[in-house]
C-alpha cells in the first residue's frame, strides 16, 4: 500500500512476547490511518472499564500514512490509551522525527500491553526489535535518557520517545517526550511508567515510497505552493504559536484561575519578546513551516536557561494562572517540564488552582510545605514542578490533577478546578469564544483545544462561515465542522497547527493520501468528511461504553455563572447548556449525548450498538 506499510509490532511486556500484525483491507479503507486506526484498535482491544493501570491497557504508538515522505507536516507521532487523568479514550500527539524513523525502521505502529518486571526500553531497528535493560536509565530526565540510549547503541541518529521521572512516578499528566516535543496531555507517560517502559528507540534506513510517484510529487508541489501563498505562513513560521497578543486583545487570556481575561503586561510574553531571545529556529521532519524557536535567557534569575519553545499554551500555563508575565520563568519552566516529563498545561493549571485556594485561605503554608503562593509571584512554580514530578510533599497531591486534588481537599473546592472530564482547560476562556468552549465541553478527551480549534473565533477565519465570537447561534454546527475536520486530517496525523492556520485544503490532503497509498477513495473529499465524523462518533461510543453521558459534558460553574469582570469580553458568560443542546441535535445524538442508532448505522458503526 505504498507509503503505508501495514506492519504493526505488538509487544507484551509481561512475557516479553512480540508479534507482527496487519490490519484488514476493510479496516484500512474504512479508517484510513492515524487517529482512525488508534480509536478502532482501542475500541476493539480494551474491555469496558479496564483500569488505566491494568496491564491490559494499551499504549498504541502510531505514525501516519504520510510520515517519512516529503509531504509537509505529517511527521507526528500519535499515542492512544485509556487515560488515568480522565478515564476516557485518549489521544496525544508529538512532532519531531520519531514517527518517520519508525517508518524507516519498517513499521507503521507499535502496540504495547502488559507490564515489565523491571525497567526496560524497546529498541526497533531495520525490521528487528528487542527489549533492553533500562535499570540504569530509571530516574533520569528525558534529555539524559535520549543521550545515554544513543551512546549505548553508538548511533547519534537514533530517535527516542521516552518518559521522565514524572512518568515513572505516575503523575497523572506525565507525557511522552521525543526530541523535546511532547505527547503531553492525558497521562500517556504515566501509563508508560506503570508498564516499566522507559523508552522506545528507533532507527531505520528503508525508504518510504508512494504508490503513485508521479501523482504524489504533483500533490506535494500543490501543498508547498498553497503554504507559500497563504498570508499566515510567514508570520507563523517566524513566531510559531505565540498568540498571546490575539487572546489578550480579545480579553480571553485566562488569568487568576479564569477570573480575569487580560494578563497585566502581556506584551512581555508575546511573540516579539521571544523572537528577541531566539538562538535559532527548530522544526520537525519534512515541514517547511519550521515553527519552533530555541530561546535562551541572558539576564536575570534564569540567565543561561534555554529551551526549545515554549509554545503559546506553555507560555500561558506559567503566566496566566499566577497573574505574572515573567518570560524567564516561562523558559525555565518549559525546559524543566521537558526534562521531568510533565504536561505544561495541566501542571500550570493545577498550580494555578492551588494559588486560588491559598488566596482564599483554604490551604496554607502548612499544606504547601512552607511555600507562599501569591498572585504576581510565579517563582514557586519551579519548586512545585519538581515536587510534582517526584511526588514529594504538596506535589504529591498536585500530581493527581486539579479535579482529583479538589475531591480530596473537599470544602467546595471542586468549583475552582477548571476542567472538563478531568482535563484542565488550555489557554482560552470560553466566555470570549463560545465554539472554542463548546469544543472543550464535547471533545472526547476532555478540554483539548486541538480537537476542534475554533480559528474562526480567535483569528477571524471566515471558513466555513464568519462568526461573532460571543454568539451562541450556529456554534453547534461550527464545532461539529471543526471537530470532524480535525479528525479527518488526523487520519494522516497532520500537525494540528496546520488546519488552524488554514494552510492545507481537504482536496490536497485527499490527493496526497490517494497517491501515497494507492487507495482511490481517499481522494474523495466527501468520503474523508464521513470518515472524520465516524472517528469522532466511535471515540464517543468508547466513552459511552465507559458510562460517560451528557452529565460529563460540563465545565466549572465559574464560567457559566460568573460574568467576565473586565476587558474586551466583559459581561460574557459561557452558555454551556444552550450550546451543548444545539450541538447534540446537529450531531444526531440523543439529549443524553449518545449517538442515536440511526446515526451509528449511517456511519457503519452498528457494532457499537448494544
Ligand atoms: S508546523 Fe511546526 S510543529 Fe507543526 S510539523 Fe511544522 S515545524 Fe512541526
Amino acid at each position: 500500500m505504498g507509503s503505508f506499510r501495514n506492519r504493526f509490532l505488538r509487544v507484551n511486556l509481561s512475557n516479553s512476547k512480540f508479534s507482527e500484525e496487519s490490519l484488514s483491507e476493510a479496516t484500512v479503507h474504512d479508517y484510513i490511518g492515524g487517529r482512525g486506526f488508534g480509536v478502532k484498535l482501542l475500541y476493539d482491544d480494551l474491555k469496558p472499564h479496564t483500569d488505566p493501570y491494568d496491564e491490559k491497557n494499551e499504549l498504541v504508538f502510531l505514525s501516519g500514512p504520510l510520515a517519512g515522505t516529503n509531504a509537509q507536516s505529517f511527521s507526528r507521532l500519535q499515542v492512544f490509551f485509556k487515560s488515568p487523568l480522565t478515564g476516557t479514550y485518549f489521544k496525544s500527539a508529538a512532532g519531531g522525527f520519531w514517527a518517520p524513523e519508525l517508518k524507516f525502521a519498517g513499521f507503521d505502529g507499535v502496540i504495547i500491553t502488559g507490564k515489565a518486571e523491571k525497567p526496560v526500553y524497546l529498541w526497533i531497528h531495520d525490521g528487528k526489535y528487542e527489549l533492553r535493560d533500562a535499570s540504569y536509565l530509571w530516574g533520569l530526565d528525558c534529555d539524559d535518557t535520549h543521550t545515554l540510549i544513543r551512546e549505548e547503541l553508538h548511533d547519534n541518529d537514533i530517535r527516542v520517545a521516552c518518559i521522565g521521572p514524572a512518568g515513572e512516578n505516575r503523575v497523572k499528566y506525565a507525557g511522552i517526550f521525543t526530541d523535546r516535543r511532547a505527547a503531553g496531555r492525558g497521562g500517556a507517560g504515566a501509563v508508560m511508567g506503570d508498564k516499566n517502559l522507559k523508552a522506545i528507540a528507533c532507527r531505520g534506513t528503508s525508504k518510504v515510497e508512494a504508490a503513485d510517484r508521479e501523482a504524489f510529487t504533483a500533490a506535494v508541489k500543490e501543498q508547498i505552493t498553497a503554504y507559500r501563498n497563504n498570508p499566515q505562513f510567514a508570520s507563523f513560521s517566524k513566531t510559531g504559536t505565540q498568540i498571546a497578543e490575539f487572546t489578550n486583545v480579545l480579553g480571553m487570556y485566562p488569568t487568576k484561575n479564569f477570573r480575569e481575561g487580560v494578563l497585566p503586561k502581556w506584551q512581555e510574553i508575546e511573540g516579539a519578546s521571544y523572537t528577541k531571545l531566539r538562538v535559532r529556529k527548530s522544526g520537525c521532519h519534512a515541514c517547511m513551516v519550521h515553527c519552533g524557536n530555541i530561546v535562551r535567557m541572558y539576564t536575570g534569575r534564569y540567565a543561561g536557561t534555554w529551551t526549545d519553545g515554549p509554545e503559546y499554551e506553555t507560555t500561558w500555563a506559567f503566566t496566566g494562572p499566577m497573574r505574572k508575565a515573567d518570560i524567564g520563568l516561562t523558559i525555565a519552566a518549559d525546559k524543566l517540564c521537558d526534562d521531568l516529563g510533565l504536561d505544561t498545561i495541566s501542571a500550570g493549571s493545577t498550580i494555578g488552582f492551588a494559588y486560588e485556594l491559598f488566596e482564599k485561605g483554604i490551604i496554607t503554608k502548612k499544606d504547601t510545605g512552607g511555600i507562599t503562593l501569591k498572585y504576581g509571584d510565579s517563582t514557586p512554580v519551579m519548586d512545585l514542578l519538581k515536587q510534582i514530578a517526584y511526588r514529594q510533599g504538596f506535589g504529591d497531591l498536585l500530581a493527581e490533577g486539579s479535579v482529583e486534588a479538589a475531591r480530596r481537599i473537599g470544602q467546595g473546592t471542586e468549583k475552582y478546578a477548571i476542567a472538563v472530564k478531568g482535563l484542565e482547560l488550555p489557554a482560552y476562556d470560553p466566555r470570549g469564544a463560545k465554539a472554542h468552549g463548546l469544543n472543550f465541553l464535547t471533545s472526547n478527551i476532555g478540554a483539548d483545544h486541538n480537537t476542534g480549534y475554533a480559528g474562526q473565533e480567535v483569528f477571524g477565519s471566515p471558513f466555513p462561515f464568519a462568526v461573532d465570537r460571543f454568539a451562541v447561534a450556529r456554534k453547534g454546527e461550527l464545532t461539529k465542522w471543526n471537530q470532524d475536520l480535525t479528525a479527518l486530517f488526523e487520519t494522516g496525523i497532520l500537525c494540528s497547527f496546520i488546519p488552524s492556520m488554514g494552510l492545507l485544503s481537504e482536496e490536497t490532503f485527499g490527493k496526497l493520501l490517494a497517491a501515497s497509498t494507492g487507495i482511490k477513495d481517499f481522494a474523495d473529499v466527501a468520503y474523508l468528511w464521513k470518515v472524520g465524523e465516524k472517528i469522532f462518533n466511535l471515540e464517543r461510543m468508547f466513552n459511552v461504553r465507559e458510562g460517560f453521558t451528557n452529565k460529563d459534558d460540563v465545565i466549572s460553574e465559574r464560567l457559566t455563572t460568573e460574568t467576565m469582570p473586565s476587558g474586551p469580553s466583559k459581561g460574557q458568560v459561557f452558555e454551556a447548556d444552550e450550546l451543548v443542546k444545539d450541538y447534540y441535535k446537529v450531531r444526531g445524538w440523543s439529549s443524553k449525548g449518545i449517538p442515536t442508532p440511526a446515526k451509528l448505522k449511517e456511519l457503519s458503526l452498528e457494532f457499537t450498538i448494544k
